[in-house]
């Protein structure tokens, strides 16, 4: 018998999402496709639902606890406890309040610590921030490499974002925050490129704070709500920067003064997305019974073919993801001068990756839909491109507004 105990487990669950024919998807990383059932479930919510209940659809349908109760099912994929993630807006307002309450929690500390592979939006929004208290805090970025080490006694919150969307690097999440955490500073982690991609033990890690989107890894369509986790231990006390009503603790009591809700639910804002948050909600059942452990096996795997056939096939190409699989995400990141254009090509035949400026020709890896024959074939496709110089064509120059 061959020896299969290091083959990983498959997962692959194609027939549950609605690809189109003839695509090979490897931009799940950026936008997550369809699942197959989320358009009948969406259909049902608006007619059945919004057409039929109205106003009563808050409590005969569940709108009004759906993103406490989506939040857990995104917590039990980044192994957060019950009752510790709420849904809700975008990742960069989730990015603002996590950092709000940080640094409420350490009022004699005046630097927030990130690096310079963070996603700019993180970085934006805590400028903004920090312009907004107006109390002469400073955001430090530093170089991935050297984020731990400038971790110091001056630091109010690190906030780094576990893997670098560039270029697929991850970070120790479990050294960094035992190193924010010994030096007294509290971890915000952003996930954005990790739940559902990796696996996550947030409960473990003992981090204070973490956030992500989910319309990436865990397919929840453009726009989809992101997610909130507070440690539970503090969730009761962390200062919810943005006070809208759903995260009062007596939202229809209409009182003229906030009071925050007990725990997570005070991290809601205003009134959640419905129709995308159950747009999420039908998609995350494509995880039943997925264990994240064998999602990620699969993924090294794919990758690992990926690299090699890069590597024997497309000379032009070099890589810009870190080559060991344990410090690196779901993504595969090549260098190429022309990437733009390459990409533009690649896609004009059914290969869809995705550019980072300048020069980032940026793969992801998803094993719930992509086995090795799409990984084989979509090399065929890249060396196609890169040896014959199809990217040249004009066609392939102009860049869109979303690249
Ligand atoms: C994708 C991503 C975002 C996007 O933020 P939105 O508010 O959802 O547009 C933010 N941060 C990181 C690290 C990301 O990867």
């Amino acid at each position: 018998m061959p020896d299969t105990s290091h083959a990983p487990t498959s997962v692959t669950r194609k027939d549950l999402f609605d690809l189109p024919e003839g695509v090979i998807y490897l931009d799940g990383n950026s936008l997550g496709p369809l699942p197959k059932s989320v358009p009948a479930r969406t259909q049902e919510m608006i007619s059945g639902e919004w057409g039929e209940m109205l106003i009563r659809g808050w409590n005969q349908a569940d709108w009004f606890t759906q993103p406490g109760r989506v939040g857990d099912r995104v917590g039990a994929l980044i192994g957060a406890p019950e009752s510790s993630v709420v849904m809700g807006d975008t990742l960069s307002i989730k990015v603002y309040q996590a950092l709000a309450a940080a640094l409420a929690m350490r009022p004699g500390r005046r630097v927030v610590l990130s690096d310079s592979g963070n996603f700019p939006t993180d970085l934006y929004m805590a400028r903004g921030l920090l312009e907004t208290l107006g109390q002469g805090h400073e955001l430090r970025v530093v170089a991935p490499e050297e984020a731990a080490g400038a971790i110091d006694e001056d630091v109010a919150a690190v906030m780094l974002t576990e893997v670098d969307y560039r270029t697929g690097r991850r970070h120790d999440m479990d050294a960094i925050t035992r190193t924010a955490q010994d030096a007294g500073a509290v971890m915000i982690w952003d996930l954005a490129h990790s739940a559902g991609a990796v696996p996550v033990d947030l409960g473990g890690s003992g981090c204070e704070f973490a956030v992500g989107c989910t319309y990436k890894y865990l397919n929840g369509g453009p726009g989809a709500p992101a997610f909130i986790y507070v440690r539970p231990d503090l969730a009761d006390g962390a200062r919810p920067a943005l006070q809208g009503w759903m995260g009062h603790g007596a939202p229809f009591a209409f009182d003229l003064d906030y009071r925050p809700a007990g725990g997570i639910e005070r991290m809601r804002v205003g009134t959640p997305p419905v129709i995308q948050m159950t747009a999420l909600e039908e998609a995350l059942r494509v995880w039943d019974g997925v264990s994240m452990t064998d999602v990620r096996a699969a993924a090294v795997a794919l990758m690992e073919q990926f690299i090699e056939e890069v590597e024997a096939r497309c000379p032009q190409l070099s890589l810009a993801s870190p080559r060991d699989p344990g410090q690196r995400g779901s993504q595969v990141s090549f260098r190429f001068a022309e990437g733009y254009a390459a990409m533009q090509a690649l896609i004009d035949r059914g290969v869809i990756g995705d550019f980072r400026a300048p020069d980032i020709m940026r793969f992801g890896f998803t094993p719930l839909y992509l086995d090795s024959g799409d990984v084989s074939a979509a090399v065929d496709v890249l060396e196609e491109v890169l040896s014959q110089e199809l990217w040249r064509d004009a066609k392939y120059q102009a860049r869109s507004a979303v690249t």
